[in-house]
């Protein structure tokens, strides 16, 4: 396929933006970049499709922070995100991208302090990164004003909207009055309710999909084991396989400890994220699994969905997923950024119809492996 624009240069983009970018180690725009960015910047609503991994948030990211207006304090973008992790890890980035032109993004989720919050509101952010709820609740407090908000994004829209967002995100929407306001919507996957939103609140979307034929991402091996030993079986393939960073995906909060419990009895480093546990906690695992100091993640779906960490190099479905799509965004939190993953899918005998539904659905191929054999691993 052709690429029109090859460089970061092609782009009309300012030098300070140049530089940052340069300093975040990306030497050409990705598809979705180069195709969004020129967009954006000409004051296009966008709707955005493309497979994770694909550089979606410096997408959106790199023409926002380039029309923030200098040297204004009030908030002129709004991200819209359905995790804290996520909001975390967008405003992180944003401020890379922001850096030179000194353009601060803050990000604001529930399980932190609101009154810490409402201090760095105060002191003046012009990029706001936000979980739904928390966003309403500062916007009841009148806590946030959003009058100069003129770029709305809505990042991961389908999971938002799966997650029962959907009123919380037009209650928000309907407060972002600016006439020239422009909206931007992402996602990896594109359902019926999201096109009714975006039909709703954006004007004359420019859509660009990108390798729709096929969601998964390419650089990923993935394979299944069929087994009524799922916890034998995982131990035995990480005692065989090579594996720098790994996330491990469970059904349950429950599934998760008992899990996380089982692999320190076995002297396996690993963690539990979920739902249940407490800001400080999540945020705690995540640091000691970014920093190398933990090795296995062990995580619900609320780890599955834009957490991009460096380096993971196997994805583990220990429960199945529930759909094609949670499978899509599980298995994306490797093979990222052009580098290689691997996808490892446990199921027992019954869930086989489920593993070849998800198969076909994801236009993907998951290959039978036989589980490594005691003799294998005294190798
Ligand atoms: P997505 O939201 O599409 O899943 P991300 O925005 O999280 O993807 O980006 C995935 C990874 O690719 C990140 O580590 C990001 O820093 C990196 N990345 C993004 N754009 C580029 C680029 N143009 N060149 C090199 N790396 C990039
Ligand atoms: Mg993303």
């Amino acid at each position: 396929m052709k690429k029109e624009m090859t460089s970061f240069g092609d782009i009309q983009l300012s030098k300070k933006l140049l530089l940052a970018v340069s300093d975040m180690g990306f030497e050409e725009p990705s598809p979705i970049q180069s195709q969004t960015i020129p967009l954006v910047l000409e004051g296009k609503d966008v709707i955005g499709q493309a497979q994770t991994g694909t550089g979606k948030t410096a997408a959106f990211g790199i023409p926002t922070i380039e029309k923030i207006i200098d040297g204004s304090r009030h908030i002129q973008a709004l991200v819209l995100t359905p995790t804290r992790e996520l909001a975390i890890q967008i405003a992180e980035e944003f401020n890379k991208i922001g850096k030179y032109k000194r353009v601060k993004t803050l990000p604001i989720y529930g399980g932190q302090s609101i009154d810490r919050q409402i201090r760095a509101l105060h002191a003046g952010v012009q990029i706001v990164v936000g979980t739904p709820g928390r966003l309403l609740d500062h916007l009841r407090r009148n806590t946030m004003k959003l009058s100069e908000v003129r770029i709305l994004i809505l990042d991961e829209a389908d999971e938002m909207l799966d997650m029962g967002f959907v009123e919380d995100i037009e209650t928000i929407m309907k407060n972002i009055t600016h006439e020239d306001r422009q909206t931007l919507l992402f996602s990896a996957t594109m359902p019926a309710p999201i096109a009714k939103l975006a039909g709703k609140y954006m004007r004359d979307p420019q859509k660009i999909s990108i390798s729709r034929e096929n969601l998964t991402v390419p650089l990923i091996d993935q394979v299944y084991y069929e087994t009524r030993e799922k916890f034998e079986g995982l131990c035995r393939v990480l005692d065989i396989e090579e594996t720098g960073k790994l996330i491990i995906f469970c059904r349950t909060k429950k599934g998760v400890d008992d899990l996380v419990a089982s692999m320190q009895a076995r002297a396996y480093m690993a963690g539990g994220l979920h739902g249940d546990l407490s800001q400080a906690q999540r945020d705690r695992v995540m640091k000691k699994f970014k920093d190398g100091k933990l090795e296995i993640l062990v995580a619900t779906d609320v780890a599955a969905r834009g957490i991009d960490i460096d380096d993971i190099t196997h994805v583990v479905n220990y429960d199945i997923p529930q759909d094609h799509e949670s499978y899509v965004h599980r298995i994306g939190r490797t093979g990222r950024a052009g580098k290689k993953g691997v996808a490892v899918t446990f199921i027992e005998p019954r869930e086989y119809r489920q593993l070849k539904l998800i198969e076909r659905l994801a236009k993907t191929k998951i290959v039978r492996r036989d589980l490594p054999s005691s003799a294998d691993i005294l190798e």
